[in-house]
């Protein structure tokens, strides 16, 4: 994508104007301060009960072939799972897992981690760990080679290294240069970012500007620094967009094989920009994964700390145990998280969630909060039995998740990075 300043500037406004009008889906939601289902009309969730069978984040979809044709052969559901994962874990262009992973406040780079082995009812789980890009592998090593479930941080990331995993640099020029435009921007009350002897120095705007010129503002010093700091002109926007509106990312892969056997594993550098420390709930046995040999698996991307207050994948679990469906069960679960804000539509619209869920007998659902993060955006996910392909989640809710922090307005060119949305 190739943007001079000009087009950048016309099209923030002219966008502003249509997001505006796609913001009034939320806000008629809110008016009436309850969840409202979202009309059915959405492809999958299927009763396939083919099996073997994967299903997994869409940021797995280019592993999952292989990892297909494994399982296929007899091999481990387990081990079927960490080769999905572990694609986009050595990516160093997937900015929301592993290598080139968004850091902490810091600047570092820090990962989580967990698996369940149903045919060995076995867990393994590692958080906040820096300079190991495949912490699926020290998951999945903390549950083959330790009486433990689960390690953190330095401990977590010696016995990696003991397991025979390289320490390395996760952060990438890229991952490092849109990190420093995050501090150097939200820094002007500290001594990050150029100071007074800058020559492009100059107060800061008086707040009687209004709002949308406040934000133009804001771009543009950002697509100045950004060029500073020698981010590529085509990548600008979407370092922008990671700038404005931290983002996080993960991927879930749950795993069925013919005998029956069932396991699932999630990875992720979590929230961008984080505070040093923070665990969401991908490493959390029962939260961002959760596999029950005689029921089902289920796992979580979206919205860590909501996903933790419901326990969602074990919730989702126990749902299916006790009859319900896939999708009942994963809609039970996003329906918690709307309870916990008492349907509060003003809240709820900041967060989004998607659970993935696979019962023993190869029905599977993905199912999400809400439908996506912008019109022709829907939240997808990848299955494979016997076809690989990509499907539309089923929302819970209508309309689009916003973007945090909140703004007035969002260019529409800033939610439609498409580098953002793969
Ligand atoms: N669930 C992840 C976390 O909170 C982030 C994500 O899936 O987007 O760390």
């Amino acid at each position: 994508m190739t943007f001079s300043r000009r087009d950048f500037v016309k099209t923030s406004v002219l966008g502003a104007v249509a997001a505006g009008a796609h913001a009034a889906v939320p806000d008629a939601l809110a008016k009436t301060n309850a969840p409202h289902q979202a009309e059915a009309g959405h492809a999958s969730q299927a009763d396939s009960s083919k099996r073997p069978i994967i299903i997994c984040a869409n940021n797995g979809y280019a592993y999952v072939e292989a990892a297909y044709a494994f399982l296929k052969g007899g091999g481990d559901t387990l081990e079927a799972g960490v080769r999905v994962v572990k694609g986009p874990e050595d990516d160093p262009k997937d900015d929301s897992v592993g290598l080139g992973g968004l850091p902490n406040e810091e600047g570092v780079v820090e990962l989580d981690s967990c698996c369940m082995h149903g045919p060995t009812r076995r867990a393994g789980s590692v958080g906040g760990v820096r300079n190991i890009k495949n912490v699926s592998l020290a998951a999945k090593a903390v549950m083959e080679h330790t009486g433990h479930v689960m390690l953190v941080g330095e401990g977590a990331e010696r016995f990696a290294v003991t397991m025979g995993l390289p320490r390395e640099n996760l952060l990438t020029e890229r991952s490092r240069k849109i990190w420093l435009l995050w501090k150097e921007f939200n820094s002007d009350r500290d001594w990050w970012g150029p100071g007074l002897a800058d020559p492009h120095w100059h107060p800061p705007a008086p707040d009687a500007k209004p709002q949308a010129n406040l934000l133009q503002d804001r771009i543009e010093k950002l697509q100045r620094r950004a060029a500073g700091l020698g981010i590529e002109p085509e990548f600008r926007l979407a370092a922008i967009r990671r700038v404005l509106f931290p983002p996080s990312g993960t991927i879930h892969c749950s795993v069925l094989n013919e005998k029956g056997e069932m396991s699932g594993i999630t990875t992720t550098s979590g929230l961008a920009f984080k505070l040093p420390g923070r665990c969401g709930d991908s490493p959390i046995i029962g939260a961002g994964c959760y596999t029950d040999q005689d029921v089902g698996s289920a796992g979580a991307t979206g919205a860590g700390e909501e996903n933790i207050k419901v326990a969602g994948a074990h919730t989702i679990v126990e749902n299916m145990r006790h009859g319900m469906s896939p999708k009942e069960a994963g809609m039970d679960a996003l329906k918690r998280i709307v309870r916990n804000y008492n349907g509060d539509m003003n809240r709820l619209r900041y967060m989004d969630m998607t659970y993935y869920v696979l019962r023993k007998d190869g029905a599977y659902a993905g199912v999400c909060l809400w439908e996506g993060y912008s019109v022709g955006h829907p939240h997808k996910f990848a299955v494979h039995d016997g076809t690989l392909r990509s499907e539309v989640a089923t929302p819970l809710l209508k309309g689009y998740s916003q973007d945090w922090p909140p703004m007035p307005i969002v260019p529409e060119d800033l939610k439609k990075d498409s580098e953002y949305l793969k």
